[in-house]
């Protein structure tokens, strides 16, 4: 671990996915914006591995935007957002939100498991959310939920202990 300054992180690995994603398919296009609380200071983390884990929730969150645009009307407009904050002395909370299709109720307690996915062959592995779920909770201390309403959109909700170890 070493002291790591989050919203760089944040606003780097949202950049990150987003052009990833256009280099793939020029004609993938959302808007996205980073809401930071710049009160937070250099927090005790591997920067490596919560950037593969902000990596995994943004790609999923620009996939899910994009799904729903194929079936909404011209008025839809995807959005995807990470925010960040103080969440008292001693944490931060980071949310991953987006409007997209949203996760059923009878799948939603599964996203977490090892090779869990509702993508075609070839576009998911389903280890995202496991790898994320191991990296928050066993590496860092830290805790992951997630609040979806199909049709609606998702967000992901990470809290991180910033006490220094
Ligand atoms: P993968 O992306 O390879 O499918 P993940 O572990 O990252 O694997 O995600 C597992 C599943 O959780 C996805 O296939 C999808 O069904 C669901 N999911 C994850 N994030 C979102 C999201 N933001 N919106 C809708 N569904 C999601
Ligand atoms: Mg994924």
């Amino acid at each position: 671990k070493e002291p790591t300054d989050i919203n760089a992180l944040c606003d780097e690995y949202l950049r990150l996915s987003y052009h990833g994603l256009r280099a793939k398919d020029k004609s993938f296009n959302a808007e996205f914006k980073t809401d930071l609380d710049e009160s937070i200071g250099k927090i005790s983390l591997v920067p490596q591995d919560i950037g593969r884990v902000l990596l995994n929730l943004l790609n999923n969150a620009f996939y899910a935007v994009n799904d729903k645009k194929k079936t909404a009307g011209a008025d839809y407009k995807p959005m995807v957002i990470i925010q960040t904050k103080k969440t008292g002395e001693e944490g931060i909370e980071i949310k991953v939100i987006d409007n997209g299709k949203g996760i059923p109720q009878n799948v939603i307690n599964k996203i977490f498991q090892p090779f869990f996915t509702t993508k075609p062959t070839g576009e998911g592995t389903g280890l995202g959310l496991s790898l994320t779920y191991d990296i928050i909770t066993k590496q860092h201390n830290g805790s992951i939920n997630v609040e979806s309403k199909e049709g609606e959109g998702t967000a992901f909700i990470i809290n991180l202990p910033v006490t220094v170890s």
